[in-house]
């Protein structure tokens, strides 16, 4: 025996049974609450993007201290015992030393690692603004 729910239509305040179509059989509004709508999660505002980190400017800074001591690239290659070429491209930024070789680079252009590297992100710094 299937069992009838009495329910009232919120429409028309009829007290019915609830039919197959859970419609109200006066005013056929759907007698039943309609299914909850679950809100998608709003996406997230955007965080504002970071500002960006100062990029290491490594050839800049490789050519400012070259160019301070009156060195050619040749020269200066000839001194670190290797090809001109790499210092072009470390000037280009079209390569990044490794540590070791930061470490000869300061060495050659007689700084600290820490000046060298502090003269390669100082520049980019004034930039920003
Ligand atoms: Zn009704």
């Amino acid at each position: 025996m299937e069992s009838q729910t009495v329910i009232r239509c919120k429409a028309c305040d009829l007290n019915q049974f609830l039919t197959r179509s859970e419609l109200c059989r006066r005013c056929r509004q759907p007698l039943l609450a309609k299914p909850v709508v679950v809100e998608e999660p709003r996406p997230v505002a955007a965080l504002p993007p970071l500002p960006d980190r100062p990029a290491i400017d490594m050839g800049r800074a490789v050519w400012l201290l070259r160019s301070a001591l009156g060195l050619s690239q040749r020269q200066m290659a000839r001194k670190m015992g290797i090809a001109r070429t790499y210092i072009s491209k470390l000037e280009g930024n079209r390569c990044m030393p490794s540590t070791m070789q930061v470490s000869r680079l300061a060495g050659t252009l007689g700084v600290s690692e820490y000046c060298l590297v502090t003269l390669a992100t100082l520049h980019q710094r004034n930039t920003i603004n």
